[in-house]
């Protein structure tokens, strides 16, 4: 039974990065909220009855909701505000020093399960407004408060328990004592939602990342990291913490890390012989422009990552990120690569790619029967009439500070954001 029609141009981003573009298309879910017709108004408008719902006109263009494969929830009260007060020449990099100044004493916040109810409540609203419905996030050292996100927010998040026994604040570090019981009761209540979490290779010591690697095999979790963001960090992890490894990534794939279908994010100062031991580990990359421009790291190599075909999605690393916006962050990704990158490669890399780095592409990424009816209604420039244009209109003008586009989020044939702007 056909509960509901909607009818407007329509994008479907697919597999290799092009996007299928229906000028006057149309959606029609059933009363299960599952897609039964994806394509041509045209079409569909030949097949329908007399009793039949009238198409409601789409309050802009359809398109997949968005993804975020790496954001830090306990940041997003700091957001942009990684490097306040971290002079431009500090000696153990901007990195390090903008974690140990900003974004530890924001993380301690979240030891207090009050607050991390609201910071929880405020990400899901704010992505939620943007159109990005899901993804993989860090929350905090704090076991309650892990709980409190994969609780909280919709199950299309995947959240992390952080583990840190060094380098980082006292009150800061992993309950190594309650670990393994913190991990089993997370794993037995949220299955592959919950992500064991290796901060990185400065916060966290052999011992406790093969214990995580461990207890994710045992459970069949995924793990998460960050990689080679900046030179000095870089450095500080191949000559200082782990002089006897052959490199940054190779700390990782000892300790059994990458072998747990690890997302890593960065990886922009990366030897060949790493992205070949991530390519032969299957990790797939979190790509940060923003962040990375924010911070002074560098670009991820998109050649590389093409060479060794990793699968890589983009994301925006909140709080290095000033925005959650994924438009913003597919403006940047297009910006750092400029003549490389298309627009319809970045909307891939922001909805189906990370749908199928998730495992969420048989319900999130791709509009096609059969799959649930979730999809966003964006504002862009009615003059344009390729994909390529009306994905270029989509993007806000100011990257750092976007005023969302995004005027209507359905999930499952069930509205779960309008905009009232
Ligand atoms: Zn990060």
């Amino acid at each position: 039974m056909l509960k509901q029609i909607v009818r407007g141009p329509l994008l479907i981003p697919m597999r290799g990065g092009f996007v299928q573009y229906h000028a006057d298309g149309a959606l029609a879910g059933d009363e299960r909220g599952m897609l039964v017709f994806v394509g041509d108004w045209k079409e569909l408008s030949s097949k329908v009855g007399v009793d039949f719902p009238s198409p409601r006109r789409s309050d802009g263009v359809m398109l997949p909701p968005f993804l975020d494969v790496h954001t830090h929830i306990p940041q997003h009260p700091i957001r942009g505000g990684f490097l306040d007060g971290v002079p431009p020449d500090v000696k153990e990099g901007r990195l390090l020093a903008g974690l140990a100044r900003n974004v530890f004493p924001a993380e301690i916040q979240c030891n207090s399960e009050e607050l991390s109810r609201r910071v929880v409540g405020e990400f899901h609203s704010d992505t939620l407004a943007h159109g990005v419905v899901g993804g993989a996030a860090y929350m905090t050292i704090s076991a309650p408060a892990t709980r409190i996100a994969l609780t909280d927010l919709p199950s299309m998040w995947s959240v992390g328990l952080v583990l840190m026994n060094q380098n980082c604040p006292e009150n800061l570090r992993t309950d190594e004592a309650n670990l393994d019981l913190d991990v089993e009761s997370l794993a037995a209540e949220f299955g592959r939602r919950f992500i064991v979490t290796d901060r990185f290779a400065v916060a966290v010591d052999s011992t406790l990342r093969r214990r995580g690697a461990a207890l994710a095999a045992r459970f069949g979790l995924r793990t998460q990291t960050h990689l080679n963001e900046q030179t000095s960090e870089k450095d500080f992890v191949e000559k200082r913490l782990y002089p006897n490894y052959a490199s940054y990534t190779d700390v990782y794939r000892r300790d059994g890390l990458l072998e747990q279908e690890c997302i890593v994010a960065h990886c922009v100062h990366m030897r060949n012989e790493e992205w070949k031991m991530l390519a032969d580990s299957g990790a797939a990359v979190a790509h940060c422009p923003t962040s990375n421009l924010a911070l002074g790291s560098g670009v991820m190599s998109l050649a590389n990552v093409s060479e060794y075909q990793i699968p890589f999605a983009i994301a925006t690393d909140i709080g290095a990120s000033p925005t959650v916006s994924m438009l913003a962050e597919m403006g940047r990704f297009i910006a750092v690569h400029r003549g490389l990158a298309t627009h319809e490669q970045a909307l891939y890399r922001a909805t189906l790619a990370p749908a199928e780095i998730l495992n969420l592409d048989k319900e999130l990424g791709q509009l096609a029967p059969g799959r649930p009816m979730s999809f966003i209604e964006v504002a862009f420039d009615t003059a344009a009439v390729t994909a390529e244009k009306i994905i270029a209109s989509m993007l806000p003008a100011d990257l750092d500070h976007p005023r969302s586009a995004v005027r209507r989020v359905t999930l499952a044939g069930k509205v779960a954001f309008e905009s009232r702007a």
